[in-house]
């Protein structure tokens, strides 16, 4: 491991302390080899004039819900020095007494909570304190005879404390065993199955000794050959079984839940060893990535679905073990899975946590690996993990957890997605919780949408390739799909039948009808594992209400209509629910192009301000009511409703 401390970027801050810790906590949060989200924290000591002119000293910690990577000066809390130093003293102390204590001890009411390792930071009797989760220390105390290999590495120029608990117990622990120690003599402090703790006066000195302390770990793993080769196998996959993987973890949890497959390299090889359900099932790396993992992953075998109900029992059991009567069980579902030939798969109601626990995994099996060289892998006992996971503060969480959008957790594709009614279901659906696969032909698709939960795919949807490709590219990103939006569509010219272009007429009906009825042929398997399926095709008023000169746009949504509504009837049984739009007049599409309306106005000797308003209701209709529409019908309102025809229209005396 390099440090990354830049003499140039400091220059101009090499006197403002604040800025100083801001700059190495980053840099400390770069390396996800040292801390990964949220994982890690760092304080500094100064002394500030207070309201009434005295003198005193305060610790800026960090904050809890701010990342080293990117935490900048306001993420940290100021905390006066005196009492988190007095608070060490106490014999007992809860840790909800902890944070309420801590936070009343805060000069600025606004800033976040202080870290729950605060109080060991103030006891430390240097201006900065840096601690990391640092993958290498961690690795070697967590294998048999892990604290003699420490031991062999720093020998005494490092303080060893054995594993406790997090917050107020380990600071304690550390206060008692460190009273009236010289902390000049130690480079550093490892907490075993936990991380290492560096200090200094000099911002750059304590950065700099974590970086050699973490370098010395890294140079024995290597001289023991404790590095991981993976080995490369023929690549599977099984989309289908991944959305059955999800559906029966999602039914474990009772809500959608993405499934995110990482089938690189490293995942592969991890899962194709033959002692991997006994190295998997260890433990996690560090105590805090229970909160995202919980303690082991399910292995998946045979038969998916048992094992996962298999896991979620000796959950309950493990749960049982180790609970007071008081606590909390919490929801068994897995949170990873070992998938052996395939690779890993994590389960999370939403994207960003599905990545965070992709990367926490990512690092542990390469621990994993490691440890088994260094004599075998061995994480902290069951009861210590359960500590954790079970920890007074987490299970406060639970109560205050609020409802969730209602799309949390689902899978949705929407095709002619670039512009109107499709970019506006994009939008919608993701603003209620779903992660989107949003087709178009526009190439401009697959930059159009800056958030990572929408996944823009270039697809001609009447290319049947295509689409089959773009609907596994998002099995393989999300892990399955709930909500199909078939959208796609155009607006031929216009021309009464007997000069109808054979051409005009056959492009109609590839495009409006056929890519429809392609597109639900390939996404059924997958919609039939998903979580209250829905489909919404989006029809048109023509359908109930034709004009002359338009045969080859009705007579293409005419069957599209009746395509939806034999949908309807083969999937129910399979829960999948088919509803049908028919919008009229949407002019902020891509269908209507000036040239288009001028023309229809025209057709029907109207002004085009008048002809976008001739309905009952004198309303202009929009992408977003639409939109909005479609929602409704993919959501909880239309959950008993199937084959059903809404027309969003303003009203037609025609329709009704
Ligand atoms: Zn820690």
């Amino acid at each position: 491991m390099k440090s990354l401390w830049d003499d140039n970027k400091t220059g101009k801050y090499k006197h403002n302390v604040m800025q100083l810790r801001v700059y190495t906590s980053q840099l400390l949060g770069q390396e996800p080899d040292l801390v990964l989200h949220g994982g890690g924290n760092t304080s500094v000591k100064v002394k500030e004039t207070n309201l009434f002119g005295e003198s005193e000293e305060l610790l800026y910690v960090k904050g809890s819900g701010w990342n080293l990577a990117t935490i900048e000066a306001a993420g940290f809390a100021p905390v006066k020095l005196d009492v988190l130093k007095r608070m060490a003293e106490l014999e007992q102390l809860s840790d909800t007494e902890m944070v309420k204590n801590q936070r009343a001890a805060m000069i600025n009411p606004a800033a976040p909570n202080p870290s729950v390792e605060a109080i060991l930071h103030a006891i430390i009797p240097f201006k900065y304190v840096d601690h990391t989760h640092a993958d290498a220390v961690v690795t070697i105390t967590n294998t048999e005879k892990g604290e003699e290999k420490i031991r062999q590495i720093y020998g005494s120029r490092v303080l060893i404390i054995p594993y406790v608990m997090p917050g107020f117990v380990l600071a304690k622990k550390v206060y008692e065993l460190t009273r009236d120690i010289d902390w000049g003599r130690f480079e550093a402090m490892i907490l075993l199955n936990h991380g290492v703790f560096t200090f200094n006066n000099d911002p750059k000195k304590s950065y700099e000794r974590m970086i050699d302390i973490v370098s010395e770990a890294e140079d024995y793993l290597k001289k023991q050959k404790a590095v991981v080769v993976p080995v490369r196998a023929a690549a599977r996959e099984n989309l289908l079984d991944l959305a059955r993987m999800r559906q029966a973890v999602s039914r474990i949890k009772g809500a959608a839940l993405i499934a995110k497959l990482d089938a690189g390299l490293k995942q592969v090889s991890f899962s194709n060893l033959a002692n991997v359900t006994s190295i998997a099932t260890r433990g996690p790396l560090t105590p805090d990535h229970v909160i995202r993992t919980k303690p082991i992953p399910v292995i998946m075998g045979k038969d998916l679905e048992k094992d996962i109900t298999q896991y979620s029992q000796s959950y309950k059991k493990y749960f049982e073990r180790h609970t007071d009567g008081q606590l909390t069980c919490l929801n068994p579902a897995p949170c990873w899975a070992v998938w052996p030939g395939y690779g890993t798969v994590a389960f999370s109601r939403g994207l960003k946590e599905a990545e965070i626990i992709s990367d926490i995994t990512a690092h542990t099996i390469q621990a994993i690996q490691c440890g088994e060289v260094l004599g075998g892998w061995k994480a902290l006992p069951e009861k210590d993990i359960f500590n954790v996971e079970y920890w007074e503060l987490e299970q406060v969480k639970l109560l205050k957890k609020g409802s969730s959008p209602v799309f949390q957790g689902k899978v949705a594709l929407v095709t002619g997605a670039a512009s109107g009614i499709g970019r506006a279901c994009v939008k919608v659906l993701q603003a209620q919780g779903a992660v989107v696969a949003a087709l178009d032909i526009n190439p401009e698709i697959t930059a159009l949408f800056s958030q990572k939960e929408v996944l823009g795919l270039t697809c001609d949807v009447t290319n049947r390739e295509e689409v089959r490709k773009s609907v596994e590219k998002t099995i393989r990103c999300f892990g399955g799909l709930d909500i199909l939006v078939s959208n796609a569509g155009m607006f031929p010219s216009s021309k009464n039948i007997v000069e109808m272009n054979a051409d005009v007429w056959n492009r109609s009906l590839a495009l409006n009808l056929s890519s429809h009825q392609a597109l639900l042929q390939i996404c059924i398997p997958y919609l039939s594992l998903g979580i209250e399926p829905a489909v919404v095709i989006i029809a048109s008023k023509n359908v109930l209400a034709p004009g002359p000169g338009a045969s080859a746009y009705s007579v293409a949504k005419a069957g599209l209509t009746q395509l939806a509504r034999i949908a309807a009837l083969e999937l129910a049984s399979s829960g999948i629910r088919v509803n049908i739009i028919h919008p009229d007049a949407v002019f902020d599409t891509g269908l209507w192009t000036p040239e288009v309306l001028a023309k229809r106005a025209k057709h029907y000797g109207m002004t085009e301000e008048d002809y976008k308003t001739k309905n009952l209701l004198k309303v202009a209709i929009t992408s977003k009511d639409v939109a909005a529409l479609a929602c409704a019908m993919a959501g909880p309102v239309f959950s008993k409703t199937t084959g059903a025809q809404v027309p969003i229209d303003g009203g037609n005396d025609r329709v009704i």
